[in-house]
This record gives C-alpha cells, sequence and structure tokens, in this order.
C-alpha cells in the first residue's frame, strides 16, 4: 500500500533488474516516484517495469540499458531522467559486481581489480557526479514537496567496515572506496541541499552472493557469523534505501546506514 513517501520525485536506480536494485525499484514506483530502471541487462531492467505495471498500472517507470562502469553511459542515462521527467531527485547507485576470481592479494589479477574498480567505484563516482550537477538544477515546488537538490545513496557493503579471511580484495577495497567517497561528498555538498548517504548490507540473499555461496558449508561458514542467524533480503535493504530516498532523511547526510542483521556489532554471536 503507497503512503506517498516519494511523491512526484524522480528516482534513478542502478542495478535495478535484480535483487536490491529490483526491490526498490518496485517499492520506490509504490510509493509514487516516476523510476528510471537501469541496468546492464535491459532484459532484466525490462522485466522490472513488466512487474511494476502490473502491479501499479499508473507507475511512471522506463527501463534503459547502461554500463555504469562507463562514463558516458552513466551520463546519458541522467539525461533521459531529465528528458523523460524533468528533473531528478533520488540518485541510488546501487550496481556492483563480485568477480568470482576475485581473491587474495596473491591471486587476484589486475585485470579483475580493474574491472571491479570500474564498476563498483567509478560508476559510484559517476552517478553521483552528473546526479549534483542534475540536482543542482532543480527548481523549488512547495506545492508539491519538491526543493532544489536531493538524496545520493551509494551501495557499499559490510565489508567496507570489517574484515573477512574469506577475501575477495578487489570487492572488499572498492566498497572502501564507495564509503570513503561518498562521506566526503556529503560535505561537499551539504550546503547545497544534496544529501549522501551509504547504505551497507550485510550478506543477502540476491544472486550476487547465492551464486557464489553455492554450497552448504560456503553459506554455513558466513551463516555462524550472523547474529540473526539468517541471510538478509533484498526488500530489507530497498526499505532502507526509502528512507533515505525521503524527505524523512532531510537531517541525514554523510551517514553509512547498516542493514546487517547486526554482523558489524558482533563480538560473539547466539547459539
Ligand atoms: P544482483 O546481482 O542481484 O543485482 C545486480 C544488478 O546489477 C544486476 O541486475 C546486474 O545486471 C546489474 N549490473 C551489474 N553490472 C552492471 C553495470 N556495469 N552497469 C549496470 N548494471 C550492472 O546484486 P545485489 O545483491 O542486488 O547487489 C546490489 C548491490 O548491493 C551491489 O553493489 C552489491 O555489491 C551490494 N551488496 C550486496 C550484498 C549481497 O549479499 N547481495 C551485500 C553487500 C552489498
Amino acid at each position: 500500500m503507497s503512503t506517498g513517501r516519494l511523491r512526484n520525485k524522480v528516482a534513478i536506480i542502478t542495478g535495478a533488474g535484480s535483487g536490491i536494485g529490483l526491490e526498490s525499484s518496485i517499492l520506490f514506483a509504490q510509493e509514487g516516484a516516476n523510476v528510471l530502471l537501469v541496468d546492464i541487462n535491459i532484459q532484466a531492467a525490462q522485466r522490472a517495469t513488466e512487474i511494476i505495471k502490473r502491479k501499479y498500472p499508473d507507475a511512471k517507470v522506463i527501463a534503459i540499458r547502461a554500463d555504469v562502469g562507463k562514463e558516458a553511459d552513466v551520463k546519458a542515462a541522467v539525461d533521459t531522467a531529465i528528458k523523460e521527467f524533468g528533473r531528478l531527485d533520488i540518485m541510488f547507485n546501487n550496481a556492483g559486481i563480485m568477480h568470482p576470481a576475485d581473491d587474495n592479494a596473491l591471486n587476484t589479477e589486475e585485470k579483475i581489480w580493474d574491472l571491479t574498480m570500474q564498476i563498483n567505484a567509478k560508476g559510484v563516482w559517476w552517478g553521483s557526479k552528473y546526479a549534483i550537477l542534475a540536482m543542482r538544477k532543480n527548481p523549488t515546488d512547495e506545492s508539491k514537496g519538491l526543493h532544489t537538490g536531493g538524496s545520493i545513496i551509494n551501495t557499499a557493503s559490510f565489508v567496507a567496515s570489517m574484515g573477512a579471511a574469506t577475501p575477495q580484495l578487489a570487492y572488499t577495497a572498492s566498497k572502501g572506496a564507495v564509503l570513503a567517497m561518498t562521506r566526503e561528498l556529503a560535505m561537499i555538498h551539504a550546503r547545497e541541499g544534496i544529501r549522501l548517504n551509504t547504505v551497507s548490507p550485510g550478506p543477502l540473499k540476491t544472486p550476487l552472493l547465492m551464486n557464489f555461496l553455492d554450497t552448504p558449508e560456503k553459506r554455513d561458514r558466513r551463516l555462524v557469523h550472523l547474529p540473526m542467524g539468517r541471510f538478509g533480503e533484498a526488500v530489507e535493504i530497498a526499505k532502507a534505501a526509502l528512507f533515505l530516498a525521503s524527505d524523512e532523511s532531510s537531517y541525514t547526510t554523510g551517514t553509512d546506514l547498516k542493514v546487517d542483521g547486526g554482523l558489524t556489532s558482533a563480538y560473539v554471536t547466539p547459539i
């Protein structure tokens, strides 16, 4: 049921075809936003718009293909949102990869490091850059609850804040970059009414992680460390992103919202 928390707002969500991006696209549309769904997999993004339109026939949602690892694609996505919907209030830089060949310092190849950084770190930089340029131009319309500025949400990870003995060096470094970059951008643009925050998910039941944890042993190696005793659901991250996207978080900037079932607070976990 919609409570109109994003009424009249325009949002871009990257990685919208699966997992967190898919659930966020559904939720943001439900809450009244016009949503541009961006994914490198256009079929997945189109399927997502069909799911949304079946649930909410009046929803204004458009799917486009873009690779967030290419600056021109990211700029084109922001241009499309402005052309189709007139402004940009919310940028959810969520797309990311975890490469199967990502390993420790000795085994990770430079090309895997570079690809991971290109998508996970540079993609977030470019998404933030073009969103900031667009949000600066937003006219204020008090009657519609629309203001200059906007909200940029960048998906980091619990591994940005804690170490894991099951290494994915490039991924971890890229998420550390997302965390540090977002905090600094939040300071630079605070007086412009542009808020930037990260959401740091714990391990989730999405294709990104479950394709990787493909045996009970690999899953149990992680589950024992989770205070709540389960993996998270993508929709639980989408709900946190909705808070950061909405005006309810109007005094929240430069923060990292951890949605991790208590993982980053754990010393020992319940048995
Ligand atoms: P997912 O694999 O289910 O979905 C990711 C989506 O991003 C896919 O639709 C994919 O096609 C798209 N994508 C991949 N590369 C892209 C690119 N270059 N340009 C545009 N789109 C691209 O993943 P998810 O679990 O929903 O992860 C979303 C974000 O959450 C990622 O940044 C990930 O690192 C982060 N995260 C996930 C977990 C987890 O356990 N799943 C934990 C912490 C952080």
